[in-house]
């Protein structure tokens, strides 16, 4: 099937795509990498009449720590994300995100903003901004708002972006000496999407236990599923297998995911449990063998 007709516009600064988004609110769209519009234009799964292409707006594609944030621009592809250096060695979590999705030729034309701004429930980045308490800036014509992972997120597909919005930046804080983080996913095949994937960090104090502890997971239901309670659990004890196996098992508890084509709830909340006891334990090595990030 191809894609019903649609106005196309490629517009060469950020104050002329807001414009017009501000002005076609109601049936525009915007395309970034076009790797989840465009199989939705051409399955008619969306039908809108006019897309703003942004891919030649100037100096979006920036990947830089500021301020005590990494800080991710609209047109930084999955790739970038994944082999940058700073993001390699600070944000494992997020480089190992990136690098686990799709196909090369996925990860080189995707981008973050485009994946959380999408919001698929067994996308990684969402997973990513969840447990790492990240925010993303939102921009229109009237002005420009930060959202957190919890406000951003409403549900399966569905986010806080108003249709005259554009996200522009997003914003994971630096984390602290002796963080271990990682992400770890199942998915069937090389390239498809993951069942279930968990993004994790966690934190030593000086005294070698938990200080710190941040689970998200993806694919069990549909927003980001943070693990508060398992978190809560381990912080102040010092890393001991038979507590990663009891908080993995209190994460299969506490998650409600469906069952669909590709899996059964009872094979995800099994999935959710191994993961998470995986993750925790390699973050956990990560953060006492690097005596840091
Ligand atoms: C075969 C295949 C396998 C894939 N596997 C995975 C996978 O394993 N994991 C995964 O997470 N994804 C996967 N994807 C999707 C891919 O990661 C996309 O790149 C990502 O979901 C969307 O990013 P994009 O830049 O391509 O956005 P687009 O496709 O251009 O846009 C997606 C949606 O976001 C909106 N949007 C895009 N950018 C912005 C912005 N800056 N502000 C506001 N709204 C915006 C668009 O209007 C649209 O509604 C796969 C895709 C394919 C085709």
């Amino acid at each position: 099937m191809k894609a019903a007709a649609f106005d196309y516009e490629a517009p060469a600064s950020l104050e002329e795509a807001l414009a017009l988004l501000q002005a076609r609110s109601d049936d525009a769209k915007i395309l970034a990498g076009g790797q989840s519009l465009m199989p939705m234009l051409n399955m008619r799964l969306a039908r809108p009449a006019l897309i703003v292409d942004i891919n030649r707006l100037p100096g979006l594609d920036y990947i830089r720590v500021a301020d005590g944030q990494l800080r991710i621009g609209a047109l930084a592809r999955h790739t970038a994300v994944a082999k940058h250096p700073e993001v390699v060695r600070g944000w494992p979590v997020l480089a190992e995100a990136a690098a686990q999705i799709g196909h090369d030729a996925i990860r080189n034309r995707g981008t973050v903003a485009g994946s959380l701004a999408h919001s698929d429930p067994t996308a990684e980045h969402p997973a990513v901004l969840a447990a790492l308490d990240g925010e993303v800036v939102a921009r229109s014509a009237k002005g420009e708002r930060t959202l957190k992972a919890d406000e951003l997120f409403l549900g399966y597909l569905t986010t806080a972006l108003r249709a005259d919005e554009l996200l522009t930046e997003v914003r994971l804080p630096v984390l602290p000496p002796h963080t271990g983080s990682t992400f770890v996913e199942f998915a069937p095949r090389v390239g498809d999407f993951a069942v279930v994937g968990i993004a994790a960090a966690v934190t030593l104090g000086g005294d070698g236990a938990w200080q710190d502890v941040r689970l998200a997971l993806t694919g069990v239901g549909g927003t980001p599923f943070r693990a508060r309670q398992a978190e809560s659990a381990l912080k102040g004890t010092r890393p001991k297998a038979a507590d990663i196996a009891a908080a993995a098992a209190q994460v299969a508890e506490a998650i409600e995911p469906d069952s669909d084509i590709k899996a059964s709830a009872r094979y995800r909340r099994q999935l959710a449990r191994t993961l998470t006891e995986r993750a925790l334990t390699t973050a956990a090595e990560r953060a006492a063998g690097q005596g840091g990030r």
